[in-house]
């Protein structure tokens, strides 16, 4: 486990390490961490807590996830866009 702080939001995370994609993670998910590096169609990693994870459509973009942003310690949300 490393300290580390979610793309999305910023909170501070604990991750497990490995990529998993957003399919495969379930009934241990609490178990292994407080984030998850998310891979994208675009290619492109990202490190995103669960409730960000939580908060993204089911076929996240980049753009999507720059929305993220943190209501409190369990919530996350799409925030409205920048431009
Ligand atoms: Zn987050």
């Amino acid at each position: 486990m490393s300290k580390d702080s979610c793309d999305g939001c910023g909170r501070t995370v604990t991750v497990s390490g490995g990529i998993a994609n957003i399919w495969s993670f379930g009934t241990d998910a609490g178990t292994v961490g407080t984030a998850m590096t998310l891979e994208l169609d675009d290619g492109t990693s990202h490190l995103l807590c669960y409730p960000c994870i939580e908060a993204i459509p089911d076929y996240p973009t980049a753009e999507d996830i720059e929305r993220l942003e943190r209501v409190d310690d369990e919530t996350s949300r799409l925030g409205a866009l920048s431009d």
